[in-house]
């Protein structure tokens, strides 16, 4: 071939590639511009990492810990389940989605559970405190009676997913209302005891508290029994936190005795990094405006950026930004996208589950929200908008996993996960699992593994190695 025919040839591939590449990529470049900013660098990232060990240090600092907005709660639990709990245990599981008690049957390699969900109305969630534990001893009650488990009193893990200051393994103070709740006269109290006094006000039923914890504890926990491995537990449901073992020497707050095992879980509560303004970095006009008209403003800023009570809302301020300005639907995209708390984070998954190319699931969603007849380009674009919502809640989540692998410096660590938005997510795993890989220090291994029902199971598993170790002391 000639030297003019090579460059006629190499002209030629170019303009076919580019036809190629502007008839796959049907969203605009506009659209692109406007959803930069949720895209964030490994650079980015890895700055949050940094920031998020100097907020979790600041937690665990005796000096820092009163204005650190990470707080790294000790959660009291030293000895993770070796297997060998066995016997009868309650649990109660409050803060997640659902209010629920549950009956197990512990034995080596047996786990048997029952459980009950119970509905918790919106007006008992702002209503007084003592309401609330009432309600809770009512159905406690309820459950006991249908099984026949109200004669003797047996040991329970109290589930309650909410921040709490612990001063034992069977007294917490709620340090703040999130996820919805807010019932006066619970602050600064210790929920034990109101669940105790409460119980004790209705007399007919006799339990044994062994211990107070919250989901993620309950999820490293129901992890550890199968995978010894395990030393994190995280949560992306509702709302986002963390747990992880940590040495005490690292704990400055610890008051508790310094024999073995020298560790203890703590509590991170990282859903509210970024309340100091350590994150207004990355932060945008999308989370700024759901902050605003959050029933917490200025509080649990990094849950905000990534949990299921969120990340829909998230996805439909860009939704609705970016057809106002004519960018999406040719300006005029479905009613209740202009309507908050409309666009739930499961449609997010759904549209996300397509195959590349295809646009069942989007369509399916559109038409329940009323949009019929959408485009192709109009289903592109809002795939690419939750998918840019979504990868940047994998990332920064993954950005706090690879944090906390640092900074533990183990070889291999088992990462327990529990929550909707994991579970269901059609990417989310892979897309965390890639991130951490590249933010992690050289030479560590990891693996992100589902621990379903951590906030029941767990409960149980707490109670049962209290009774364990408890048992073995009295010997
Ligand atoms: P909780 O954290 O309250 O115990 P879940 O783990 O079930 O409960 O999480 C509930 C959250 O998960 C809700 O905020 C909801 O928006 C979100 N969610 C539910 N289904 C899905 C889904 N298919 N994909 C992503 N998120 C989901
Ligand atoms: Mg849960």
């Amino acid at each position: 071939m000639t030297g003019k025919c090579r460059i006629w040839r190499s002209m030629l591939m170019r303009w076919l590639a580019r036809i190629s590449r502007a008839k796959q990529r049907l969203v605009p470049r506009r659209i692109e511009e406007r959803c930069a900013e949720l895209i964030l660098s490994d650079e980015q990232l890895r700055d949050v990492c940094q920031r998020l060990l100097v907020e979790i240090n600041r937690g665990l600092n005796k000096d820092t810990n009163k204005e650190a907005t990470v707080k790294c709660f000790p959660t009291y639990v030293r000895e993770l389940p070796n297997g060998e709990e066995c016997g009868k245990f309650l649990a109660l599981d409050l803060g997640g989605t659902n209010f629920r008690v549950l009956l197990i049957d512990l034995g080596p390699h047996i786990f048997h559970m029952e459980s009950k969900i119970f509905a918790v109305p919106q007006s008992v969630m702002l209503g007084p405190g003592t309401g609330l534990f009432d309600h809770i001893a009512e159905c406690l009650a309820t459950f006991m009676h249908e099984h026949m488990v109200d004669v003797s009193p047996l040991p329970l893990g109290f589930t309650f997913s909410f921040p709490c200051s612990q001063e034992g393994l069977t007294k917490a103070r709620l340090a703040t209302w999130t996820k919805g709740f807010k019932c006066s006269g619970v602050e600064g109290e210790d929920v034990v005891r109101l669940l105790q006094e409460a119980i004790a006000r209705r007399g007919d039923i006799k339990i044994d508290v062994m211990a107070v914890l919250n989901d993620t504890t309950g999820t490293l926990m129901a992890c550890a029994w199968k995978n010894q491995a395990c030393r994190i537990g995280l949560i992306l449901g509702t709302g986002i936190n963390a747990c992880y073992v940590e040495r005490l020497e690292n704990v400055q707050l610890w008051d508790g005795d310094y024999e073995e095992p020298n560790q203890v879980v703590i509590n991170t509560e990282l859903g509210a990094f970024g309340d100091n303004g350590t994150l207004e970095f990355i932060r945008t006009e999308y989370d700024r405006t759901i902050d605003q008209h959050s029933l917490n403003p200025g509080r649990q800023l990094f849950e905000k950026m990534i949990s299921g009570m969120y990340m829909g809302e998230v996805t439909r301020l860009v939704l609705a930004q970016l057809t106002r300005e004519g960018l999406l639907f040719d300006g005029m995209g479905p009613e209740v996208l202009f309507e908050p708390g409309q666009f739930f984070t499961k449609y997010v998954s759904e549209i996300e589950s397509d195959k590349k190319g295809e646009y069942t699931c989007c369509r399916q969603v559109l038409e329940e929200l009323g949009y019929e007849d959408a485009s192709d380009e109009d289903c592109a674009n809002v795939r690419y908008i939750c998918e840019a919502v979504s990868r940047r809640a994998a990332h920064i989540a993954a950005a706090a996993v690879a944090c906390l692998l640092n900074k533990m410096g183990q070889k291999h660590v088992t990462v327990a996960v529990d929550g909707s938005l994991y579970r269901f997510h059609p990417h989310f795993h892979d897309l965390m699992v890639e991130k951490i890989r590249q933010l992690i220090n050289p030479g560590l291994t990891f693996d992100l593994m589902l621990s379903e029902d951590g906030s029941g199971r767990g409960a149980a598993l707490v109670a049962a190695v209290a009774v364990r170790i408890g048992s073995l002391a009295a010997r």
